[in-house]
């Protein structure tokens, strides 16, 4: 990773390696893999729920999510290709929105302290893919009024689902 020592920075200070996971592991043993895997096959993390069964099960967040959050969104802060901005912008949108109250309000907290790069990604042209998971990103945020502000004057670079 370009930003490796700030990430190995935050995975310490998240207290991640104190967290259990749920299939019953340290909980940093699924963030290591998935950091692993994206340095050096990023392929095989499209389309794959890398999370599932470890950080979240469905749309519940285990204890782990915030601290996942944390490592993602420094992970996001540095320079990568399209693909793997896209893979770690679609991770950060599944800790974004939850079935169940538990540990959302503080994975948003952290996500939305993030919110002028959304804002950058769904604005910049570089990626249609990346510009629609910011732009979710941002809705699960309630950012309205930037939400409002893309949707009419970039809504060519977004595909919009809604
Ligand atoms: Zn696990």
């Amino acid at each position: 990773m370009p930003n490796d020592r700030l990430i190995r920075s935050v995975i310490s200070a998240s207290g991640i390696s104190q967290i259990r996971c749920e299939c019953g592991r340290w909980a940093d043993h699924a963030v290591e893999e998935f950091l692993n895997m994206l340095g050096q096959d990023p392929d095989s993390l499209l389309r794959k729920n890398w999370m599932e069964g470890h950080v979240l099960i469905s749309a519940f967040f285990m204890p782990s999510a915030p601290a996942v959050a944390k490592i993602m969104m420094a992970a996001l802060a540095g320079e990568h290709d399209t693909l793997r901005r896209e893979i770690l912008l679609d991770s950060i949108l599944g800790l974004s929105d939850s079935d169940s109250p538990e540990y959302l309000q503080e994975c948003q907290s952290i996500i939305s302290r993030g919110v002028w790069i959304f804002i950058e990604e769904a604005s910049s042209g570089r990626s249609r893919a990346c510009a629609s998971y910011a732009f979710e990103i941002l809705q699960c945020l309630e950012e309205s009024e930037w939400v409002q502000m893309l949707q009419n004057d970039y809504s060519d670079d977004i595909p919009m689902r809604s």
